[in-house]
């Protein structure tokens, strides 16, 4: 699975051998569609074994009867999908189903997987290319999201999968208020064979950013990735700072940072939804990482980040391994939930 590309430009111009950053996750040949199939599966198993797995169930009999909506609607809720999302996707396939007229348990199950798409495909969770060619080769990529939530392990998982497909990536280590955390971020670093920009534990933020982007520049780098802070117990402070970054990115990339990627972790449910409107309202999110849903039977909450936050899911953390991101694709989501 290709998450990046280089495009050459034109190749007349003078200068023309520099690449030119068409960020996009090109998932389009035999085995990039099996190997997201594969990932996909692999983050829905408990899911799918749970909740969703219960689903089957109901389609079991020829008719679908009405005393079963219920029963849908519970599990969807019980899945982390949130009423108001439940009520909405139950809502609108109980709308064509009487409008078609059909009790046929498998055309409600084909009207019910339709639906499930459509909240993840509403208007506006359109995933942008992340860099189009009029733009600087530099891509920047902002990684925020409360503490243990996944950042700095996604984080080493992008720059995995950008290196892979032959991206310089330099990694800034703006999380400074706590010394394991710019250590941790190095040895995934090593380990991804990509640079980190750190500073002494406690240092300002705004000044790893600055240093980083220089690094970026001055070296060629293709990406740039910022991990942050994410303590919670001082959130005005940490929205300042992540403010702040911002500005300090804009100063010479105006167009930066390309992407704001809040991680969520997928385990913690509605309260995920709680964080994410405390950031969106702050920074401005354009993209959720939503990690670690191999770890809960709960993966229902992709539904309620679409249909509530109208933000869209960017990649699905797998598992704990550089290899465990996938990009997050409607149709491989629901598929793989319903079976
Ligand atoms: P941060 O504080 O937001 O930077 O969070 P970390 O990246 O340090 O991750 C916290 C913990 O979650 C670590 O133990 C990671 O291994 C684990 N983790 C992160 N992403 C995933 C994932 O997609 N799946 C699983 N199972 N664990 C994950
Ligand atoms: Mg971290």
């Amino acid at each position: 699975m290709r998450f990046w590309r280089k495009k050459p430009t034109d190749s007349a111009e003078p200068g023309g051998d520099v690449a030119v950053v068409d960020a996009v996750v090109d998932g389009t040949s035999a085995d990039d569609a099996s190997e997201l199939h594969e990932q996909t599966e692999r983050a829905l198993e408990r899911t799918k074994r749970g909740f969703f797995g219960r689903l089957g169930g109901l389609f079991e009999r020829a008719d679908f009867t009405d005393d079963l909506w219920d029963v849908l609607e519970e599990i969807l809720v019980s899945s982390d999908a949130g009423v108001a999302t439940a009520e909405a996707i139950l809502g609108a396939v109980r709308k064509r189903t009487k409008a078609e007229g059909v009790k046929q348990s498998a055309r409600v199950r084909q009207i019910l997987r339709e639906e499930l798409v459509a909240v993840l495909e509403e208007p506006g969770l359109e995933l942008p290319a992340w860099s189009r060619p009029e733009q600087p080769p530099l891509l920047i990529l902002l990684v925020i999201g409360v503490n243990g939530a996944g950042k700095t392990t996604s984080i080493a998982k992008l720059s995995h999968a950008f290196a892979r497909d032959g991206a310089t990536v330099i990694l800034g280590a703006a999380d400074t208020f706590r010394a394991a955390a710019s250590d941790q971020l190095k040895v995934w670093g090593d380990r991804v064979g990509v640079r980190v920009v750190a500073h002494q534990p406690g240092s300002d933020p705004g000044a790893v950013v600055f240093d980083t982007l220089q690094a970026a520049d001055n070296g060629r780098a293709d990406i740039v990735i910022i991990d942050t802070a994410g303590r919670l117990h001082t959130k005005t402070n940490l929205m300042e700072e992540l403010k702040k970054m911002n500005r300090i990115i804009q100063r010479n990339h105006p167009d930066g940072p390309h992407e704001t990627l809040l991680v969520l972790d997928a385990t913690t449910g509605q309260n995920g939804l709680a964080q994410a409107r405390t950031f969106t309202e702050a920074v401005g999110v354009t993209g959720i990482i939503l990690a670690k849903l191999d770890g809960t039977a709960r993966g229902g909450i992709a539904f309620a980040i679409a249909h509530e936050l109208k933000i869209p899911v960017r990649f699905i953390g797998t598992g704990e391994r550089m290899e465990d991101l996938a990009p997050f694709d409607a149709h491989e989501f629901v598929d793989s939930l319903l079976g």
